[in-house]
């Protein structure tokens, strides 16, 4: 089984519950999102208003769900919670809005696949806290107009270029979640540690760090698997070794690269001769849909330097050819 998996797997959610922090204090990492943040609740707080509508954008697993209950947890309300695809018809999202309480927030992860007419629901909604209802048939048919208690929208997506203009537009507040650095990941990796009553020393959680590709998930998620490596072939301690070699037998390289990110480089390097390769072609050739290389996979290759994205497609850097021992162009 893949550790860069895109979706929140079972024993995800099984662990994360208790890793989440509660407060922006706790919350490491995202040094602007949250300075921001802290300022536009303190704000809304004073005015006795509710918070402006927020959208997060970034990979899966850099803590989107997680800020929008600290949200709720700072504002003091509610936070009730659903996604894109769960919502089919547009009666259904004005039920969610209308059973709302005053001032609480609606999360809504993978905003940008709410279908068009679901869509529409939330513009009056996040607009003026009220829905249009449509009301007889034919020539009679009418539309009322509903009032909904006030409430702020907190938006989850992978790339905000994802939604809608009209959409977009209507959120007050929005922020890009960046990778995070192997120092904040480390902090992370030492925190769930405790949690998990998990024995580790820093140079171990560090080690881990520098392999989770820069995602709070990933590194809770190696953090359960090199801690069944420790108990059962150690004495239970997380050390760097017994880190590094729990990572090794994972196959997840010394960059955080796994298998999958290895295939998609040779791939641009072998058989498109480094590229540039255009991402659909990309996608066929290493049979990965081309929606989850360009939100979970290219991102990070991206930023580390392995991959380029230029206006003809893909190509691989030099870095690639040099961190997968493949000989370069130029010296071929
Ligand atoms: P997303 O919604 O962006 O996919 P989540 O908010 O579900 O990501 O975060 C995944 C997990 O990573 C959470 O359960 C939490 O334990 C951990 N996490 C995320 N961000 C942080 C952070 N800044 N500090 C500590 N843990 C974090």
């Amino acid at each position: 089984k893949r550790i860069i998996e895109t979706d929140v797997t079972e024993e995800d959610r099984r662990i994360e519950g208790g890793l989440r922090p509660q407060t922006l204090d706790d919350y490491i990492g995202q040094e602007k999102a949250k300075k921001n943040l802290k300022i536009y609740i303190e704000a809304a707080k004073q005015r006795g208003d509710v918070l402006d509508h927020v959208l997060f954008y970034g990979p899966p697993g850099l803590g989107k769900t997680t800020l929008a209950g600290i949200i709720a947890n700072e504002m003091d309300v509610h936070m009730k919670v659903t996604s894109g695809p769960a919502i089919e018809k547009p009666g259904e999202m004005a039920a969610i809005l209308n059973n709302l309480q005053e001032g609480d927030v609606l999360f809504v992860d993978e905003i940008h696949r709410l279908n068009r007419q679901v869509e529409e629901v939330l513009y009056p909604a996040m607009e003026d806290f009220a829905i249009d209802i449509m009301i007889g048939k034919g020539s009679s048919a009418r539309s009322i107009r509903l009032d909904l208690p006030r409430f702020t929208l907190v938006g989850a997506t992978t790339r905000a270029g994802l939604l809608t203009a009209p959409l977009r537009d209507r959120f007050g507040v929005i922020h890009h979640l960046e990778f995070y650095t192997e120092a904040e990941l480390q902090k992370i990796i030492l925190h769930s540690a405790r949690i998990l009553n998990v024995k580790i020393e820093p140079e171990g959680a560090m080690e881990m760090a520098r392999r989770s590709r820069g995602t709070p998930r990933l590194a809770n998620r190696l953090l359960k698997r090199v801690r069944d490596f420790a108990q059962v072939q150690y004495d239970g301690k997380i050390t760097e070794e017994v880190a590094s070699l729990a990572l090794d037998l994972l196959e997840v390289d010394r960059y955080g690269l796994d298998q999958t990110d290895r295939l998609l480089l040779i791939t641009v390097i072998e058989k498109f001769a480094g590229g540039p390769v255009g991402l659909d072609t990309l996608a066929a050739a290493i049979g990965e849909d081309s929606g989850t290389i360009e939100d979970v996979y290219e991102p990070y290759l991206i930023k580390n330097g392995f991959l380029n994205r230029t206006p003809r497609g893909r190509t691989a850097s030099e870095a690639a050819y040099r961190h997968l021992r493949l000989p370069c162009p130029e010296e071929s």
